[in-house]
Order: structure tokens, then C-alpha cells, then sequence
């Protein structure tokens, strides 16, 4: 009997720990129904989605509350990212991160607010020292808001291993989050990978509808389609939580090959190191074109992602055999929800012409050097996920610009580590040389953005992290600083703050500073909406007088703007 026990005990204990440790351990950072605009590891810009985002009713100043005791460990301030972010390490070995705050608890605020004055930043990352910030489980942290890289009010909610600092999927841990509903496959795609390889008769890849019935995904009109040679297979899928209308990521995601399981894509865990390996996740050229994320189920050679649990043959699939195959797809959520994709392809070899690409061979994992006369650009091997042809041309010169159009191949071709690209400044006058840089122009639209660079013995140079079409171009105008507290730089229109709109059209901004009677005052930086604020700090700021104002602001090519005002206060 007692043996009994103790095995059904043991029983019990197995099955709770092959869930995520700790399931019960934290509570919810907020006291209003958890609705999420934004899952863990969600495909993102550049990056998987680290945490979870949690709606706020559509403003700032809720109460956030410590998920579980433990203490701070971090303070993060910036302009952008995660804009206000508190770190609290736990007990447990996990740390919990909550972005996008408004404000910190008045005491961590004071704290925070003495460091940036001793280092005259707004912007502070700080390691904060074991015993300073002691929080229970439930204590308020401060107030969620909508500060750095937001696109609206919410809370970025993280848990991680405090060791690794690798993220972990929140949904895996016990919070009151209802999900019933399964994952929606939007499409399909087939892509001929080898050399001999086709789908449908072509050469390139084919994109198929999806359509529901019975209870299944199938393809529209239930084709069978002639494939041959290496095949890859991939989908658009998105997942939705009850109560919120917001599209959220994918969890697992497993292919099969005549019941064989071939590839599996699994969300527990993230590592920031493999984040950027999203663009060879996807279908970038797809995703350049359309803006759609297609998930691929195959694996690039360069593809270092963590994500794949199984994968045989790198998820390639060899149809060869003049046979018919069944794939398969099967998709779940973190709540057991379950989607699924069948389809029919039939191997039969066609005579089709094998495909030439012209170009020069660049290897993923090699170092490469291209060169020309007037550009030069040199990729370490991990700059590419796999082989390409490189496609190269240039375009003369305009009035736009102080060298010719130098076309790198194109910007569908995802790029991993920056690489050092040199382009000739021969065409560039004396005086303009400390002003020069790298754009990278939009084929379609025109439009050119800074990659910033600096000019050496006859060239301008930058790191970038993209290929495209490049010239060289000059930033001579210094930042706009737009007062929107001060009148006629005399004259307060605002009583507890002040306020300015500071912009740059192409280099960007590269620091601020705003001085009182002389000395550094805090000025808080929103990029987003380009707003800096000084708010009246009973604590250092002197009422009841007068009172000058300086303000400099600069661009990343030493462009400067110069604002001074007086004004009583
Ligand atoms: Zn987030």
C-alpha cells in the first residue's frame, strides 16, 4: 500500500516536472484578465519575440506587480528597446523582465534618477548590486506604460533563466490565460531546393491557398502536385488566444513525410545570441515582397537556431522515386490546440532545364572578398545562411549623390553579421568628406536611409548588415530642435515640464544635451515619438527666479544645433 503511494507519488512528480519547472511559482504581473497582444517567440523584426505582451486596456499608469519574491538585479533606461525595464531575479534561477514601464516604484526611481545625474544620461543600463531592492511575490513594481519601442500600451513580460539569460516561454508556467482556439494555417508554399528539383512543372517555388473543412486544413481545390528532386516545405500559420483579436506566433510546429517525422519547430526557450537566425527561419525574400512571415521547414546550412528538435535531413525531403507522398502538418499551441495541413505530391522527373543563375559563388561559410575597381566588400564566414550567386551592377552617377549607383545584389537576401563595405570617394569634394556616409537606396521607392560610414584614404566606409543598392551621400544639416514649452525664448507655456521635438533627416541623432544655470539636467528621450522632457525636480531645481537654458543636440555626422532661452520659473 505504502509502495503503492510512493509510486503513483513519483508517478505524479515525473509528469509535473516533464512540464516547465515550477509551474505555480509565479503569479500575474497584473490584476486585470491577462489578454495578449504579443506571443513568445513570435516572428518579429530581426528577432523572435522574447516574452509575452500583455494588453494594458489601452493605457499606461496599471500597477505591475512583482511575478514572484525575489529582488532587483537590473535597471534599464532607454530611448527605445524596452524603454523603462525593471530585471528581478528570483530564488528559483529564473529572472522575470518587465518592459515598457511608465514609471519604477518611487525608491528604484530615485535610485535610477541619481545615477543618470552622476552620468549625465538619460539612457542607463544598470547592474544593480544583491540586497539594494527586495520585492514579495504581489509588492508593485511600478507602472505599466508605453516607453521605448511600443507600439501602444502594454506590458513586455519575460521570464528567464537568470544563469543563460535565455528567455522561456511564459504560457509553459500557470497563468490565467484561456486558449481554446486552435492555430489558423493561411498558406502553403513548396520550394524546389536542388539543382534538378521543380514543383508543379517550374523551377521556383509554389504558394498554395489553404482552405478548412472537416475539421482539417487542406490545400484549395485539393491539388496533387508534381514535385521532384530536393523539396522544402512551408507554411503561414498564426494563433489566436481567446478574447483579443491580436495575431500571435506559432508554438510547435511538426512536418511529416508519409508518417515519418521529418521537422519540428518548438518555442520553450530562446537564446538572444540566435534570435537574428529568424531571417534564414523564414522566407526573407518572400517576406521582403510581401510582408508575410512563411515559416520554412527546412534548415539552411548556416541556420545556428536552437529551435529544431527534430529535424532529419535538415527538414530537406528527397523525392525522387517516381512515387506518390503524403506530407503533414501538424500545429499546436502551448494549450494543446491542435491545427493540421494533409496534402498528396506525386514524384514524376520532368526534362526541364536546369536553372543557370549568373553571379559570382559566394560561400556562407568562407570568408569572401568582392571587388571591383571602386567597391569593395568583404563577408567573414556566418555573414550569409547559405550559397548564393551574387548579383552585381552599377548605375552612373545623379545629382543625388556623390558616387555612382552600386548595386550588391538585392535586398531580399537576408544578411547576419554586418559586413565592411568600402565604396570609391572620388567624387567626393574636400570639403564634404568628414561629412560622407553610405545610404542604401530603395529600388521601388527611391528613398535612401543612412548606413553612416566614415571616410579614409580616399574611401567611405561602413559596417552594414544588408545588401542592396548603395551610394555615397553627404549629412550637412544639423538636427531640427522644435521648443513646444518655451515661447519666443523667454517664455514658459508649460508650468511642470519642457518639452522639445528633436529630429534629424538622415544621419540621425547621436546625443543630446540640456543644461539649467550651466549644469546637466534630465531630459527624457521618447524615439519614437521624438520628444525629449525635463520635468521641474523639486529636489534640484531652484524656483522663483531666473533661469537659462541650453540645449545641443547632434547628428552622427558632428552636425550640430545650438538652442538657448531664459525664462523664470
Ligand atoms: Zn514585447
Amino acid at each position: 500500500m505504502r509502495i503503492r503511494f510512493l509510486i503513483s507519488f513519483l508517478l505524479i512528480s515525473l509528469a509535473a516536472s516533464s512540464q516547465a519547472p515550477d509551474r505555480e511559482y509565479f503569479r500575474s504581473p497584473v490584476d486585470i484578465p491577462i489578454l495578449l497582444s504579443g506571443s513568445f517567440g513570435e516572428l518579429r523584426s530581426n528577432h523572435f519575440h522574447s516574452g509575452i505582451d500583455i494588453k494594458t486596456q489601452g493605457k499606461t499608469g496599471l500597477p505591475v506587480y512583482a511575478a514572484a519574491a525575489g529582488e532587483v538585479s537590473r535597471i534599464y533606461i532607454s530611448p527605445s528597446g524596452f524603454g523603462l525595464a525593471l530585471y528581478l531575479d528570483h530564488p528559483n534561477g529564473k529572472t522575470t523582465v518587465y518592459g515598457h514601464l511608465l514609471s519604477f516604484r518611487e525608491d528604484i526611481q530615485a535610485y535610477a534618477r541619481k545615477i543618470q545625474y552622476e552620468q549625465e544620461s538619460f539612457a542607463v543600463d544598470l547592474p544593480v548590486p544583491k540586497g539594494t531592492f527586495w520585492f514579495e511575490k504581489g509588492e508593485q513594481i511600478g507602472l505599466s506604460g508605453n516607453s521605448g519601442s511600443s507600439g501602444g500600451p502594454h506590458l513586455h513580460f519575460e521570464i528567464r533563466n537568470t544563469e543563460s539569460q535565455n528567455p522561456l516561454n511564459p504560457l509553459r508556467f500557470q497563468f490565467p490565460v484561456i486558449d481554446k482556439m486552435s492555430p489558423k494555417i493561411l498558406s502553403a508554399a513548396i520550394y524546389p531546393l536542388s539543382d534538378d528539383a521543380h514543383v508543379a512543372g517550374a523551377t521556383s517555388e509554389r504558394l498554395l491557398e489553404t482552405v478548412y473543412y472537416d475539421g482539417a486544413y487542406h490545400l484549395k481545390g485539393n491539388p496533387t502536385l508534381s514535385v521532384y528532386g530536393d523539396i522544402g516545405f512551408g507554411l503561414q500559420a498564426l494563433d489566436y488566444l481567446d478574447g483579443s483579436w491580436s495575431k500571435c506566433g506559432i508554438y510547435e510546429i511538426k512536418l511529416a513525410v508519409d508518417g515519418e517525422p521529418v521537422y519540428t519547430f518548438l518555442m520553450n526557450e530562446l537564446s538572444f545570441a540566435e534570435t537574428r537566425f529568424l531571417n534564414s527561419h523564414i522566407d526573407y525574400n518572400h517576406y521582403r515582397q510581401h510582408h508575410r512571415r512563411l515559416q520554412k521547414s527546412w534548415v539552411d546550412p548556416g541556420n545556428r537556431l536552437n529551435n529544431y528538435p527534430l529535424l532529419v535531413n535538415r527538414g530537406v525531403v528527397s523525392l525522387s522515386d517516381g512515387q506518390m507522398h503524403q506530407i503533414s502538418y501538424e500545429i499546436n499551441d502551448v494549450y494543446g490546440n491542435t491545427s493540421t495541413l494533409s496534402f498528396r505530391v506525386q514524384s514524376k522527373k520532368l526534362a526541364l532545364s536546369p536553372k543557370e543563375k549568373p553571379g559570382r559563388l559566394i560561400r556562407h561559410d568562407q570568408k569572401e572578398a568582392f571587388e571591383t575597381a571602386n567597391l569593395q566588400a568583404s563577408f567573414m564566414p556566418g555573414t550569409f545562411y547559405a550559397d548564393f550567386k551574387l548579383d552585381y551592377d552599377t548605375k552612373p552617377a545623379n545629382n543625388l549623390y556623390y558616387s555612382p549607383l552600386y548595386q550588391l545584389h538585392n535586398d531580399r537576401t537576408p544578411v547576419h553579421n554586418a559586413y565592411l563595405l568600402k565604396l570609391k570617394a572620388d567624387g567626393v569634394p574636400e570639403g564634404l568628406k568628414s561629412k560622407s556616409l553610405i545610404a542604401v537606396i530603395d529600388d521601388k521607392s527611391g528613398k535612401k536611409w543612412s548606413m553612416g560610414g566614415d571616410y579614409e584614404n580616399g574611401w567611405v566606409m561602413a559596417r552594414v548588415r544588408q545588401l542592396g543598392t548603395f551610394a555615397i551621400s553627404v549629412d550637412t544639416i544639423p538636427p531640427t530642435v522644435q521648443p513646444l514649452s518655451i515661447a519666443n525664448k523667454n517664455q514658459l507655456t508649460e508650468q511642470n515640464r519642457i518639452r522639445f521635438k528633436i529630429d534629424d533627416d538622415f544621419s540621425g541623432i547621436d546625443t543630446f544635451r540640456g543644461e539649467i544655470d550651466g549644469q546637466w539636467v534630465l531630459f527624457e528621450y521618447d524615439a519614437k515619438s521624438k520628444l525629449i522632457a525635463y520635468h521641474f525636480d523639486r529636489e534640484r531645481f531652484q524656483f522663483g527666479k531666473n533661469h537659462s537654458l541650453k540645449l545641443i543636440v547632434t547628428d552622427n555626422k558632428g552636425n550640430e544645433t545650438n538652442y538657448q532661452a531664459s525664462f523664470y520659473r
